[in-house]
């Protein structure tokens, strides 16, 4: 992967619910919404289906301001039970998750693409400092 066209963001144990500072998520989400502006989207079961409830699960965690920009640029995906059902697979993409069933990294590999999963610990406190490092290896 040369390029990055789209990525996609799970919430619980990436944005919240994580050991990295409040600070250092938001320097991520920040360096996206100013350089990736209409290739994010949402991969969380906060919005699925039809339904986008991205603000309220975010809302007890980052500010008001944020929160909204987030809603307002962050696109939806539609899927029902593989997350990997929401991601244009033939893109180059990258998606941050804490959390890879085996029946989706098996539709990656199928694809040739289990190189776009970028795995989140939680509980590893420089890990939005390495997301960011990740996304800033990248020329933009
Ligand atoms: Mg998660």
């Amino acid at each position: 992967m040369e390029k990055i066209d789209k990525i996609y963001f799970d919430i619980d144990g990436v944005l919240k619910g994580t050991a990295s500072p409040q600070e250092d998520i938001i320097s991520l989400l920040r360096y996206c919404l100013d350089n990736y502006t209409g290739s994010l989207y949402w991969l969380t079961t906060h919005c699925k289906g039809n339904e986008n409830h991205t603000n309220f699960a975010l809302s007890d965690t980052f500010p008001k301001e944020l929160v909204d920009e987030l809603y307002q640029s962050f696109l939806p995906t539609n899927w029902e039970v593989l997350k990997t059902d929401g991601i244009d697979l033939d893109s180059d993409f990258v998606w941050f998750d804490d959390n890879l069933f085996e029946s989706e990294k098996m539709v990656l590999e199928s694809h040739y693409v289990l190189d776009g999963f970028f795995r989140m610990n939680p509980k590893d406190p420089e890990m939005a400092k390495k997301a960011l490092l990740f996304l800033k290896s990248f020329d933009k």
